[in-house]
């Protein structure tokens, strides 16, 4: 088999480890327009920085690297949302369930070199929160009367950002978490996250209503990789916490990097998921950005060793991809590793063809996968 991307644990852009240390929000501005002004003023409050006050919402920059980083994903901005916060995904090629999703974050305060959100938000690359909480919660409790199937009765709220990389600052998982079983029993919140911080959260009532999926990947993938993310030892030790607290756990192994030591590395992943916890559904992916990601990686990680592998992905839709051989080979493995700790683990695919779920004996009806109920 063709060797294909073994760069990740011998190259990577090397940040100072400063770098990697300082806060996550080291500026915390707000548009004049935001209505509930008190509101932002308490969220300065908490976070122990002085609010910036701007005209309007800060734009493309011309920085390189880690300045265009700390100039996008070292500030929080405060605004009112104008979208509505919960809309339906439609994927461009109909590779995944139509599910929700509950736009709280714009962007995210990581750094992971893989972001599909420098592409997304290329225009307005800044990390935001919305605050105008008022009419989220009208939009939810709309929501929770619709007449939907249960499997789509899920509000994702990690598809356009990591919502608690931040949640220290905003606070905002504890006033959505409980708000749920009072006024929306009907409808789950899903968590996508690398955060560890989860300990406020533990306390709340969340009726059940709340699942948090931890994204996880191997030691390699995060050192060089995922800048700024809690460890996926520590996200372990996160998710068993909020287990414990009663809570759907369910965990991502995604995006999967082929790379010299990969199939040793992923099936330690999988022995150290189940040293901590018992999740109920692990879906995995593999590593697979759109065509126009390349240049966005490389303006912020010119060293990236993505950069490299990119080059030798293959082209599938508007997607690269590992060649389908070799990804039925690691996703194999992974479940293979995964299925010596029981057969009753909902295991899925993210985005992935009918054939390769075939090719693994994966059953694709009644999906049973991270964004659904
Ligand atoms: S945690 Fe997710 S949203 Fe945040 S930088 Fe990493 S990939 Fe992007």
């Amino acid at each position: 088999m063709k060797v294909i991307g073994n760069q990740i644990q011998e190259e990577g852009l090397k940040y100072s480890k400063e770098e990697i240390k300082k806060s996550l929000v080291t500026e915390l501005l707000a548009t004049r327009q935001i209505g509930n002004k008190i509101r932002a003023k308490n969220i300065a409050k908490q976070s122990g920085l002085p609010l910036i006050w701007v005209d309007k919402v800060p734009g493309h920059n011309g920085e390189k690297g880690i300045d265009k980083l700390n100039a996008e994903r070292s500030i929080l901005l405060l605004r009112d949302r104008v979208s509505p916060f919960i809309d339906q995904f439609q994927h461009p090629i109909g590779r995944c369930a139509k599910f929700y999703k509950l736009t709280a974050y714009n962007n995210c305060n990581f750094w992971c070199e893989y972001c599909y959100l420098y592409l997304t938000f290329r225009t307005q690359p800044v990390s935001t929160h919305f605050i105008n909480y008022e009419k989220m919660y009208d939009e939810v409790i709309k929501f929770d009367r619709l007449k939907i199937p249960k499997s789509l009765r899920v509000l994702n709220l990690g598809e356009l950002g990591d919502p608690l990389a931040v949640d220290h600052i905003t606070g905002f998982a504890g006033r959505i978490i409980p708000f749920m079983p009072e006024h929306a029993p009907k409808t789950q919140l899903l968590f996508l996250t690398k955060s560890d911080c989860v300990d406020e959260i533990l306390p709340l009532d969340h009726g059940g209503q709340s699942i948090i999926s931890f994204s996880v990947n191997t030691d390699a993938v995060f050192h060089q990789l995922e800048h700024r993310t809690a460890s996926p030892e520590s996200r372990l030790a996160a998710a068993a916490k909020v287990q414990s607290a009663g809570y759907d756990v369910r965990l991502r192994i995604d995006p999967v990097f082929f790379y010299s030591t990969w199939e040793e590395d992923y099936i330690k992943l999988v022995d150290k998921i189940f040293e901590y916890f018992q999740p109920t559904r692990i879906t995995i992916g593999e590593y697979r950005p759109s065509n126009g990601l390349a240049n966005h990686i490389s303006s912020r990680f010119p060293d990236s060793p993505l950069l490299k592998i990119n080059r030798s992905l293959v082209k599938e839709g508007k997607k690269l991809r590992y060649p389908k051989s070799l990804r039925i080979k690691m996703f194999g493995t992974i479940i293979e590793a995964i299925k010596n700790y029981g057969s009753d683990i909902d295991i899925s695919l993210c985005k992935e063809q009918p054939e390769i779920w075939r090719a693994l004996g994966l059953d694709m009806k009644g999906l049973k996968c991270n964004c659904l109920g």
